[in-house]
C-alpha cells in the first residue's frame, strides 16, 4: 500500500482525537496506520460534522465504550482500495484513489436475515463508525481522525460534483435517515405533512418533502429561531409548540388533519401533538426518540377510530443512503444548506468545537481535517 506524502522508510502515522469519557478533554494522539485488510478501503478524512449523538456522548447523556473516536458524519478521499474489494462503489462506478466519497455509518453481514429483509442497520455482525472502542490494532474508525479504514460490507458512494464538503459530510447520518423516514411514510406527493423537531433532520425532512411534492408543509418546534430557519427549507407554516403549550397558540395556524407526521425531536409532548394532528388514515413516523424520556401517552381509541399508523425508524438502509446522495446532488444549492454548519474548527481544536456546539446549538459544527 502506497500512502501519499510518506517518505520511504518512515512509518505511516495518522492523528486521531481520542474521547475517554464525559467531562474529560479530547486527546490528540498519533498512531501507526495498519495495513488495510481484505475488502477494506483506506480513506483520508476531509470533513466531519458533529451529530447530535456525538454531543450526547460528549455530555454523558449516552455511553460508549471508551477510549473511542467520535464522529460518524464524514466525507473523505479514497487513498487505497484493498485486495478482495470489488473496486466499485454501490452504484457500480469504479472506486479509485482520489475519489471523494461518503459511506454507510455501519457495516453488517449482507447475507443475514435482517439485511435480506431491508434492515442492514440491524443485521448480524453490525459495526458502526464513530461508536467503537480504540485499541492498539484497531483505531481508525471514526470521523475525528486523519484516516478511516472502511470495513468489508461498508457501502461507499461518490459525492456528486459540486456538493461542498461541509454539506456532503451530513449525508451519511442526517440526510440518509430522513430519506428512510420518507420511505416509511410512503407517497408524499400531494400530501399535507407536519414535521416536529427542527434540528438538522427536521430541516432536511422539510426540504425532502418539498422536493417530493408535498402540498403543505407544517413545521413545529419550541425554538423560534429554528422555526424561522425552517421556512428556507420549505416550510409553509411554522407553528410554535412553546406558545401552544403556554395556551396561546395560533388556532388558525395549528396543524390538524395532516396525512403524515414526522417526529425528529424525540420529545413526548411533540409526538403526542403529532398524533393528535393526524387526519383519518394518517401515518406517524418516529425518528427522534433515541434517548430515554417519559413514555408517550396515546389514546388507543383515537388510533383505532382514525385508522392511524405509527412507524419507527433508526438509521437507514442502502436504498435510503442512495436516495440521500442523489437528493443532495440535486438540492445542495436549492435549499440553504450552506447555513447548516454554524462554525468550523480544525481537528486539533475539536474540544472547542464540542463546547461551541453544546453552548450555541447551531444545526451542525464542522471539523475540517487537512486537505
Ligand atoms: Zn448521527
Amino acid at each position: 500500500m502506497q500512502l501519499e506524502k510518506t517518505p520511504a522508510g518512515i512509518m505511516d502515522m495518522g492523528s486521531l482525537l481520542v474521547f475517554t469519557g464525559a467531562g474529560e478533554d479530547l486527546q490528540l494522539q498519533a498512531m501507526e496506520l495498519p495495513a488495510i485488510g481484505e475488502g477494506e478501503v483506506l480513506i483520508k478524512n476531509l470533513y466531519t460534522t458533529l451529530c447530535g449523538s456525538d454531543l450526547h456522548t460528549f455530555c454523558g447523556l449516552r455511553t460508549e465504550q471508551t477510549p473511542t473516536i467520535l464522529g460518524h458524519e464524514i466525507v473523505g478521499r479514497v487513498v487505497a482500495v484493498g485486495k478482495g474489494h470489488t473496486g466499485l462503489d454501490y452504484s457500480g462506478a469504479p472506486l479509485v484513489p482520489g475519489d471523494i466519497v461518503t459511506w454507510s455509518i455501519f457495516s453488517s453481514d449482507p447475507e443475514s436475515d435482517e439485511a435480506r429483509r431491508g434492515m442492514p442497520q440491524k443485521a448480524a455482525g453490525l459495526f458502526k463508525y464513530g461508536h467503537t472502542q480504540v485499541t492498539e490494532i484497531d483505531s481508525f474508525h471514526g470521523g475525528l481522525a486523519e484516516y478511516c479504514i472502511l470495513r468489508r460490507n461498508t457501502i461507499v458512494l461518490k459525492i456528486p460534483a459540486g456538493v461542498p464538503l461541509n454539506i456532503a459530510a451530513t449525508i451519511n447520518c442526517a440526510v440518509a435517515t430522513v430519506a428512510g423516514a420518507l420511505r416509511l411514510a410512503g407517497e408524499v406527493r400531494g400530501k399535507r405533512v407536519l414535521i416536529t423537531g427542527l434540528g438538522l433532520l427536521g430541516m432536511v425532512c422539510a426540504a425532502m418533502c418539498k422536493d417530493k411534492g408535498a402540498t403543505q408543509i407544517y413545521t413545529a418546534d419550541i425554538n423560534e429561531k429554528r422555526l424561522a430557519q425552517s421556512r428556507g427549507f420549505g416550510a409553509d407554516v411554522a407553528y410554535s409548540l412553546a406558545e401552544d403549550q403556554a395556551g396561546h397558540g395560533n388556532a388558525a395556524r395549528k396543524p390538524s388533519g395532516v396525512d403524515i407526521v414526522f417526529d425528529m425531536s424525540g420529545a413526548p409532548d411533540a409526538m403526542e401533538a403529532g398524533i393528535a394532528a393526524l387526519g383519518i388514515g394518517g401515518t406517524a413516523v418516529w425518528v427522534g426518540a433515541v434517548f430515554a424520556s417519559r413514555k408517550v401517552k396515546i389514546d388507543a381509541e383515537q388510533v383505532v377510530r382514525r385508522l392511524v399508523t405509527i412507524k419507527g425508524l433508526h438509521n437507514y438502509n442502502y436504498e435510503d443512503f442512495t436516495n440521500a446522495v442523489e437528493f443532495m446532488g440535486r438540492n445542495h444549492n436549492v435549499f440553504p444548506f450552506e447555513t447548516v454548519v454554524g462554525k468550523e474548527f480544525e481537528l486539533e481544536n475539536a474540544q472547542q468545537a464540542f463546547e461551541y456546539a453544546v453552548e450555541h446549538k447551531p444545526l451542525r459544527v464542522g471539523i475540517r481535517i487537512g486537505s
